[in-house]
């Protein structure tokens, strides 16, 4: 075991840290305000090579392993986690096809998205479907030539800007109304492109933190997918779903060490700064006590996400390892975040220091790709397997 990066790594690190230090911070604070796409930057991260990072060069992404993925990601998340969530949406919204889609499809739905810097989404969640995912109602009809496709999905991430959608759908033929246990065995994942006919996008949700990110509902009203947008065999899209669920959940644990890295950077010279009593806080007990804690579980979710990440890279199955590192990132950057608030005391409520939109940026991480209840079942579930062994 050898904790230290590569050289190759430490570059890497050093690069998103410079980008997000100069395309991102200045400007967080205002799209945070206004809740506005921040395109801009967006434009510069894609031809900075910030994009569509784990995607493979072959189909024009950055092709970068999972571990690398990592460091950029927690480097971007510090500068602003709403504009990093619709970073890594791409990856999201584009990893199945590169999992489970052909060669043809590759190069037709993956590579124009990353060779335009186009935006593409995940589409999972339901108004009635968040975690229970297997009880969607999106549904797909068999027809000549392809699909037709029915239903709302809602929280998706990008939808006001994605040109293309991966969408999970039950397929009419394979929904088994006896047996309700397997209900997820009729889902299938199919990319449809926005210029369909059918497709609408509802309004931008007015988010208590990362703000700019956009997030909407998507509707799809008999909307045609041919045969050929059909991603692996009919069925397996709730498999393939979970794989892409695994394989990004190192990335999302990657922004919660962002943000609470970010918070503790903030508090530590804050602490140095703010005089009390005659002396800097950082002096009280109480206000290091906050600090060593923050600094320990920063360690420890960083290695627990590299740990699930560096497995990704070797191809071990690593849901139990993805899934700790997502709980327990999530909820130490909720916190971290509050306990950052705690050492600013009155200003760091205010609008006028960075630690207030990082805790309203922190509760997101609790939620979305797993809520932190749902990790610890999957948790408990594969260290049940593990024990019965
Ligand atoms: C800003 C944002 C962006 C998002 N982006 C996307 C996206 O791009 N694509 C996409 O598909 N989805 C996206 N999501 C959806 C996200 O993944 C879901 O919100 C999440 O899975 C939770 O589902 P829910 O909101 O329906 O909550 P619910 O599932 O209704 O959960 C409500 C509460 O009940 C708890 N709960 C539920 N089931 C259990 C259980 N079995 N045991 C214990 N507690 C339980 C939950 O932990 C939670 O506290 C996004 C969400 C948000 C808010």
């Amino acid at each position: 075991m050898d904790f230290r990066l590569s050289e190759d790594n430490l570059l890497l690190e050093q690069a998103a840290k410079d980008f997000s230090a100069r395309a991102i911070i200045p400007q967080a604070h205002i799209y945070d305000e206004s809740a506005e796409f921040p395109k801009s930057i967006f434009k510069e991260a894609h031809a900075s090579g910030f994009f569509n990072l784990t995607i493979p060069e072959k189909y024009a992404g950055i092709g970068l392993s999972s571990l690398a993925t990592s460091l950029v990601i927690e480097r971007l998340a510090y500068g602003c986690s709403g504009v990093t969530t619709s970073i890594v949406a791409n990856d999201l919204a584009l990893t199945p096809i590169v999992i489970a889609g052909t060669e043809e499809q590759k190069e037709k739905f993956v590579k124009p998205i990353c060779q335009k810097g186009d935006f593409a989404s995940f589409c999972l969640s339901e108004p009635g479907a968040g975690s229970d995912v297997s009880s969607l109602s999106c549904k797909l009809q068999k027809v000549e030539g392809g699909y037709l496709l029915n239903g709302n999905k809602q929280w998706i991430t990008n939808g006001g800007y994605s040109s293309q959608f991966t969408v999970f759908a039950k397929l009419d033929t394979l929904i088994d109304e006896k047996n309700k246990a397997e209900k997820h065995k009729s889902i299938c994942c199919v990319v449809v492109s926005r210029s369909s006919e059918g497709v609408t996008i509802g309004k931008s949700e007015n988010k208590l933190g990362q703000r700019c990110s956009n997030t909407t509902t998507v509707s799809f009203e008999n909307v045609f997918v041919p045969n050929d947008c059909l991603i692996g065999k009919e069925g397996e899209g709730f498999y393939t779903a979970m794989k892409t669920l695994d394989f990004t959940r190192p990335m999302t644990a990657a922004i919660a060490v962002g943000i609470a890295s970010r918070a503790f950077d903030e508090a530590m010279s804050y602490s140095f700064q703010r005089k009390q009593f005659g002396q800097q806080i950082f002096d009280f007990q109480a206000i290091q006590s906050i600090l060593a804690d923050a600094g320990t579980d920063i360690d420890a979710a960083r290695l627990l996400t590299l740990r699930a990440a560096t497995m990704a890279d070797n191809g071990e199955k690593n849901s139990l390892e993805s899934s700790m590192a997502k709980r327990f990132a999530a909820d130490s950057a909720m916190r971290i975040t509050t306990d950052a608030v705690q050492v600013f005391g009155g200003y760091g409520y205010t609008k006028d220091y960075p630690v207030e939109k990082l805790m309203r940026d922190a509760k997101l991480m609790q939620i979305y790709e797993g809520t932190s209840q749902v990790q610890r079942i999957v948790i408990a579930k594969e260290l049940q397997k593990k024990f019965k062994k």
